[in-house]
């Protein structure tokens, strides 16, 4: 039964009239207040649509950005509000704020089958408050919107916050179909994964990712890592690596997973070469990519994307996998000077006869702006870290939430 209907279930047997709060990610980049990628959305919109046919009256709520507690006007969710009305193809009534005057007489205006948008959640400090009473004083009136819950957001599942999980505590529940999808998919990565299981990890939050390492060491029979990880584990095993990006206090972590892959028979493979420039692009000037061997980085270069060699060393250890998961662009591919390391493993991706999953909100955009379509890839992660912490094995509170 989907979670729709189990939800209709619990409220009597129909949605029809009643008020849906559903939690979506709706978190797009923005270039002033236009949509620069709008995947997100369009990502979000199954299940509302599904809860508006179903007659409920739907409340969406979501984040943008990082606002801090307060509005701030380029946060705003309205852009989105006008997007997400052009891909329902009927109008979403937008409300200025999220539990105040003007959410509660948008929601109240609503009838069945109508979809409204709360302005950004994180507005409000109890969204992400650690004090469990000042987010569940906020929980309250969130709730006080609505007569259900349906959790979709899978961006932000991960996270212990008022939208996603104080209101499930509240509120009658169920898992929407993106959220169901996602975890359907990292279930196949983690239980019993056709083999070879290949992971390709880049992109810029390091420590962030050495985590799921750990867990993947156990579990993957190859791990390609690229982007600005790659500097860390190059220096671990002795290399200099100019100005690249660094994380001094992870070196002795990752001599840990190079010793614990030798052991254990995975094999790590670290580029062989990189592109460097002297500095981090900007606007302001030309980049000047050079192709150097990874092992003599000069001191006042910085590594910016895999070199050509090692695209295409990554693109034949993933040519007989049968398990793809990658998370993380290989290097700065903002930049097409150095985009053809992403490119090489996007395009490697698109041949694997199996599972190939993209996760992470900049590796989906990589993929889309170098022109792959999402249909190339059996399945593009709306959440970075939600499923990375999926995969490092920690248990998501927004799940767990559900089935409680
Ligand atoms: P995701 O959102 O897919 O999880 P991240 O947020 O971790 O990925 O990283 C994406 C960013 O990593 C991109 O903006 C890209 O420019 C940056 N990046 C990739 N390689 C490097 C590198 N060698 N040095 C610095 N930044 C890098
Ligand atoms: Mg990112």
């Amino acid at each position: 039964m989907s979670g729709i209907d189990s939800l209709a279930q619990q409220l009597g047997g129909s949605l029809r009239g009643k008020r849906v709060l559903v939690r979506s990610d709706l978190n797009v980049p923005l270039d002033g207040s236009t949509i620069t990628d709008d995947g997100r959305i369009r990502a979000s919109v199954p299940t509302i649509r599904s809860l508006a046919d179903a007659g409920a009256r739907v409340v969406v709520v979501a984040h943008l950005g990082r606002p801090k507690g307060a509005p701030e006007d380029r946060y705003s969710l309205r852009p989105v509000a006008a997007r997400l009305g052009e891909l329902l193809g009927a109008e979403v009534a937008f409300a200025t704020d999220t539990v105040g005057e003007s959410a509660r007489s948008t929601v109240d205006a609503l009838q069945s089958g109508q979809v409204a948008l709360l302005e950004n959640v994180r507005f409000n400090p109890g969204e992400t408050s650690k004090d469990d009473a000042e987010r569940g004083a906020f929980a309250d009136q969130l709730a006080s919107l609505a007569d259900a819950f349906v959790s979709d957001g899978f961006g932000v599942v991960h996270r212990k916050q008022a939208s996603v999980y104080d209101v499930a505590q509240r509120l009658p529940h169920a898992m929407g179909n993106l959220v169901a999808t996602e975890i359907d998919v990292l279930r196949r990565l983690t239980v019993d994964p056709e083999r070879p299981y290949v992971v390709v990890l880049g992109g810029s939050k390091v420590s962030d990712k050495l985590g799921v390492i750990d867990n993947l060491l156990g579990k993957a029979d190859k791990l390609l890592i690229g982007g600005g990880m790659v500097f860390t584990f190059l220096k671990a095993q002795g290399h200099e690596v100019g100005k690249s990006l660094l994380e001094e206090d992870q070196l002795d972590v990752c001599r840990g997973y190079l010793d614990r892959a030798k052991e254990s028979g995975v094999e790590i493979l670290l580029p062989t070469d990189v592109v460097v420039d002297t500095e981090f692009p900007s606007g302001d000037r030309d980049p000047r990519p050079v192709v150097v061997p990874a092992t003599e980085i000069p001191a006042d270069s910085l590594g910016l994307d895999i070199g050509p060699d090692s695209g295409a060393a990554f693109a034949a250890a993933l040519a007989d996998a049968r398990t793809v998961f990658w998370n993380g662009p290989m290097g700065v591919f903002e930049v097409d000077a150095f985009a053809e390391g992403t490119r090489a493993v996007a395009q490697a991706l698109t041949q694997v006869s199996g599972l190939s999953v993209v996760g992470g909100g900049d590796s989906a955009s990589a993929v889309r702006k170098l022109g792959f379509e999402d249909s190339a890839f059996g399945h593009i992660s709306t959440g970075g870290g939600a499923s990375l912490e999926y995969l490092e094995g920690k248990e998501l509170p927004g799940i767990k939430v559900l089935e409680d």
